[in-house]
């Protein structure tokens, strides 16, 4: 620490989010928004390339609590169509599977926007807002107390808040001050990502093929005046693939991606950088400790199958948000019995989701003939099974597990007045 930074004096903080990627920084807007004196600490993202997010339903309702959701709909695309495709060769055909939002009364099942602008409406909310404190330094240490913690951050400034939510990302400093142990595991992938130009309208559906490396995924994207036709790419396949495709002229790729998608957009134009992502997936033993609690990938990694991941985050904060709503944090037992209902609350959430993901993945890649008779079999149950079908859209769309009170239609929580806010931002 330099003698500057020494004569700084301590911030003093109710909640201290660390983090400030999407779900840092709709936590910190959440947690404001009910009256917490909050704040947000870390430096913000750089762009991620080709990377977009589909957002659901329960996702686009509590972005609306934030008054986040007409910007973000300016931005992005309607998902009202998904259509799922076998393309795995099995012995057995399994028929095309096709999910529509109007069937369970929704105009779309939600949004598909860029990563980078999700991210930039939600900074630009928060700025623009003023109602907590923005410090855009990263976090190098903590110190945990029984009725506090203290956060050093890498200018040596230090943070005293009663309570931390650790939003730092699927390597958080501050899960591992907590000693909050973690399982990791990977799979023999990478997921390449794209955004896309096409000759044909994708008509506001998202194509999922299922192949034996993982899925390919084309997910519609809103047109611009010089693109009319836009989708982003998800395509998981094997590391060596991978390292081929990344080394091919960008035409042959474009050619190859077209032939993956049956020609069904028609040309393609790769218009953005290409990103990659080893894939991998990460449990933790807890999802709290005595002053903290994770939200976000600090808590929860799996591959991008079904959209889960951000979706999953953001049913985090809201969460966590409904579950310290009448909570006095000086008052241990209060906080203590709060937290032990957001652990029994993720814990159910975010196993099912983990484990559907990983099992969906591994039932792709190990072609196993009873493992594909099994995938088929609800391939055809869903098709024909009208109820079951809706129910399953349901659940994806909307979880019946933990639908958090910003999540529900209506009930927007209240504003509540807890202490001093900050203007400063
Ligand atoms: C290819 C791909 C496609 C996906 N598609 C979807 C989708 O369609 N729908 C969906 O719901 N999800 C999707 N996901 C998942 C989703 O993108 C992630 O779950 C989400 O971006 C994670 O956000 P986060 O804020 O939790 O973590 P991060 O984005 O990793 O943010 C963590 C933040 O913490 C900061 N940080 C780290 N260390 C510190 C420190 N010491 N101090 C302070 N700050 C720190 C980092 O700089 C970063 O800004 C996809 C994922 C992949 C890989």
């Amino acid at each position: 620490m330099d003698r500057a930074d020494a004569r700084q004096p301590t911030i003093r903080t109710q909640i201290l989010v660390a983090g400030a990627g999407s779900t840092g920084l709709a936590a910190a807007l959440a947690f404001a928004r009910s009256g917490w004196q909050v704040t947000l600490a870390g430096r913000f993202p750089g762009p991620l390339a080709g990377r977009t997010v589909a957002l659901f339903e329960a996702s686009l309702r509590f972005l609306e609590s934030l008054g986040a959701l007409d910007a973000v709909k300016a931005k992005a695309c309607p998902l009202e169509t998904i259509h799922m495709i076998d393309d795995t060769d099995q012995l057995f055909p399994v028929p095309d599977l096709t999910l529509r939002a109007e069937e369970i009364d929704l105009p779309a099942f939600g949004l598909n926007v860029t990563n980078d602008e999700l991210a930039a409406i939600l900074l630009d909310h928060a700025r623009a807002a003023r109602s907590f404190e923005i410090i855009e330094a990263n976090i190098a240490d903590y110190e945990f107390e029984d009725d506090g913690a203290t956060a050093i951050l890498e200018d040596g400034r230090r943070i005293e808040a009663e309570f931390v939510v650790a939003a730092d990302g699927r390597a958080s400093k501050a899960r591992a001050a907590a000693g909050i142990d973690i399982t990791e595991w990977t799979y023999p992938q990478i997921a390449l990502t794209a955004l896309l130009r096409h000759e044909a309208p994708h008509d506001n559906v998202s194509t999922e093929y299922h192949t034996r490396s993982g899925p390919f995924t084309l997910v519609p994207l809103p047109g611009r005046d010089d693109a009319p036709n836009r989708s982003s790419l998800v395509w998981l396949m094997n590391v060596r693939d991978a390292h081929k495709r990344l080394a091919k002229p960008r035409e042959d790729l474009e050619y190859e991606i077209e032939d993956y998608a049956r020609s069904k957009l028609g040309a393609m134009k790769i218009e953005s950088d290409i990103g990659q992502f080893r894939m991998g997936g990460m449990q933790v033993s807890r999802f709290t400790s005595k002053r903290l609690a994770l939200v976000g990938e600090t808590c929860h990694v799996f591959p991008p199958i079904g959209a889960q991941g951000l979706n999953l985050s953001l049913r985090d904060v809201a969460d966590l948000e409904d579950c310290l709503s009448s909570v006095d944090l000086r008052n241990d037992k209060e906080l203590a019995r709060a937290l032990a209902r957001y652990e029994r609350h993720r814990r159910a959430d975010i196993g099912l989701r983990t484990h559907g993901v990983d099992l969906l993945n591994r039932s792709l890649i190990i072609p196993h003939l009873p493992i594909d008779l099994i995938r088929g079999a609800g391939f055809i149950a869903m098709t024909a099974l009208g109820p079951l079908r809706r129910a399953v859209m349901r659940e994806g769309v909307l979880p019946h597990l933990v639908l958090p009170r910003s999540m529900r239609a209506t009930n927007v929580p209240e504003p509540r007045a807890r202490g001093k806010r900050f203007a400063r931002v």
